[in-house]
């Protein structure tokens, strides 16, 4: 059988991972499952780059097939910051209450036209003959003027999508999951590994 590890330790992507990938008929391993641990550097500039540093920095302790993520919010109005920043936006230990409140003072006025914003994902799969893929999606949306719902972690609590009509953290973990960038990011992986016969 092969083997897929997700270079993360976020207990609910494993979750949506496992269940994505579940009809491929592959073993997907957490790092920890497969006994790996390490430290690395998110240097990249870009939620690709950082995605294909995670995928090969663990694809050097292992001959299984490496996937790695990368995810993070663009908010137009702020020149599309936290962005790759996303998780130190105003430092790593900052709970993400102020975080937001942060952001939806910085967007204080600004009318809703203006408050596009978006998530954003990068998938990397680091392949053992060398090979790397990567995938992008996006799930389009605007900044609430406050927050809503208790659902879903970070910044889903102000951003609300236009189909819903509610925020992300509103949402169930099945319908985000349908819609969102990670869930499409996946998906889009799962059809390149598809190729490579996984
Ligand atoms: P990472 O990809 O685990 O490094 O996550 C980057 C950061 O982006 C997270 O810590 C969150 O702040 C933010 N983020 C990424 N995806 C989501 C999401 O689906 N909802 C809310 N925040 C998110």
């Amino acid at each position: 059988m092969k083997r897929i590890i997700f270079a993360t330790g976020n207990a609910g992507k494993m979750r949506e991972i496992k269940e994505i990938m579940a009809d491929t008929g592959a073993q997907i391993l957490s790092m920890k499952e497969a006994g790996i641990e390490t430290d690395i550097v998110e240097d990249g500039r870009t939620f690709e780059e950082n995605a294909v540093i995670k995928a090969k920095a663990i694809a050097a302790f292992t001959d299984d097939i490496v996937l790695a993520d990368d995810s993070g919010l663009e908010v137009d109005y702020l020149n599309k910051e936290p962005g790759v920043y996303s998780a130190r936006y105003l430092g790593e230990d900052t709970s993400y209450d102020i975080k937001n409140q942060v952001i939806l003072d910085r967007l204080s006025g600004v009318p809703k036209e203006k408050r596009t914003a978006r998530f954003v994902c990068a998938i990397a799969a680091a392949m053992p003959d060398g090979e790397v893929l990567v995938t992008r999606e996006t799930i389009e949306g605007y900044i609430g003027e406050k927050p809503a719902g208790a659902n879903g972690f970070g910044y889903d609590p102000i951003f609300y999508v236009e189909e819903y009509g509610c925020s992300t953290a509103e949402l169930s973990e099945e319908q985000k999951n349908a819609v969102s960038h990670r869930g499409k990011a996946l998906r889009a992986m799962k059809e390149q590994l598809h190729q490579y016969g996984v």
